[in-house]
C-alpha cells in the first residue's frame, strides 16, 4: 500500500517536472506567443491560430492552424536533430505548446528555393516553376516596418549582425536542411518548393534553427496533383484565397504521421 502511494506520488512529481510552468509573456509575434518558464534557459512557445500574409496586411484566424503547425514543426525539428542539425526544439508540451531553448534571435530570414515561384517571379523575369540548381539562397532583413528587405551579400556584411564565419555556418546549415527535407518530402510525394528559416544563439552561444518549420513558412506542392492550384498545400492557399487551408495543413501532417508510423 505504502509502495503504491509512493509510486503515485513520485509519478505526480515527475509530471510536474516534465510540464514546465507557464511564466510571463516575453514576446507575441504574428503566429506565436513566447512565455518564460521556471528554467531561464528555456521558453514555452504557443502556436496561435492567427494567419497573416503580405506583411500582416491580410489577416484571419484559422481554427486548428496552431495545433497543426506545432505538431508539424515538432516532427520536422526532431527529424533535423536526428540528422545532426541544431534546433531550438526540446519537446512538445501539448498540442499547441512546445518547449524550446531560449535564444537571442538573429534578425534575418534565410530563404532557400528549389523551384521558382512567389516573390522571385514577381520581382525578376524568372519563369514560374523554373528548377533552381543549385538551390537559390537569399537573406532578408527581419523588420516589419522596413518590409523585410532582401539583402545583398555586401549589405549583409555591412549590417554586421553575425560574423563572416557565422554567415557561412548559417548557409551550410540551411543547405543541409534543404537536402534533408527535400528528400524526406519527396518520399511523401511532396515537392519542397522553398522555405524560410530563422536562427538564433542559444545560452551556450551556439547557432540553432529557431521559429517554426511548417506550411506557414514552407511551400509544398503535391506530386500526385498536376493542377497548379490544386497541388498547393501551404500558406499560398491563404495568400491566394484558394480555400481549404486547414485541409492542406492536415494533409501535410497526415503524410508525416503516416511516415513515422511506418518507420516504427
Ligand atoms: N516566407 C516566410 N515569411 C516571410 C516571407 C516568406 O515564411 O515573411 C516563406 C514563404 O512561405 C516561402 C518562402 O519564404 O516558403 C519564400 O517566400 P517569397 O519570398 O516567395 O515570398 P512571398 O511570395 O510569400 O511574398
Amino acid at each position: 500500500m505504502i509502495f503504491l502511494a509512493l509510486t503515485i506520488y513520485t509519478n505526480q512529481i515527475s509530471e510536474v517536472l516534465m510540464n514546465h510552468i507557464q511564466g510571463s509573456l516575453i514576446h507575441e509575434g504574428k503566429a506565436k506567443r513566447v512565455f518564460a518558464c521556471e528554467n531561464p534557459n528555456r521558453v514555452l512557445i504557443e502556436f496561435k491560430n492567427d494567419a497573416t500574409a503580405f506583411n500582416a496586411k491580410k489577416r484571419s484566424e484559422i481554427d486548428g492552424k496552431g495545433r497543426l503547425n506545432c505538431k508539424i514543426s515538432a516532427a520536422l525539428f526532431k527529424l533535423l536533430e536526428l540528422n545532426g542539425i541544431p534546433t531550438h526544439f526540446l519537446e512538445l508540451q501539448s498540442e499547441t505548446f512546445m518547449i524550446a531553448d531560449k535564444i537571442n534571435v538573429i534578425p534575418l530570414e534565410v530563404v532557400i528555393r528549389n523551384i521558382a515561384t512567389g516573390s522571385l517571379c514577381r520581382e525578376t523575369p524568372i519563369n514560374q516553376g523554373t528548377i533552381l540548381n543549385p538551390p537559390l539562397l537569399d537573406y532578408y532583413y527581419k523588420d516589419d516596418e522596413l518590409g523585410d528587405p532582401i539583402l545583398t551579400e555586401k549589405r549583409l556584411k555591412l549590417l554586421d549582425l553575425i560574423s563572416t564565419s557565422q554567415i557561412e555556418e548559417v548557409e551550410t546549415i540551411t543547405r543541409s536542411v534543404n537536402k534533408i527535407l527535400k528528400e524526406y518530402f519527396d518520399d511523401l510525394d511532396l515537392l519542397l518548393v522553398d522555405f524560410k528559416l530563422e536562427f538564433g544563439f542559444n545560452s551556450l552561444g551556439k547557432i540553432v534553427i529557431a521559429d517554426e518549420i511548417s506550411p506557414d513558412n514552407c511551400r509544398f506542392w503535391d506530386k500526385t496533383n498536376s493542377d497548379p492550384k490544386g497541388r498547393i498545400l501551404d500558406k499560398d492557399r491563404f495568400r491566394q484565397d484558394l480555400g481549404g487551408v486547414i485541409d492542406a495543413y492536415e494533409e501535410i501532417l497526415k503524410r508525416i504521421e503516416k511516415d513515422s508510423s511506418n518507420a516504427s
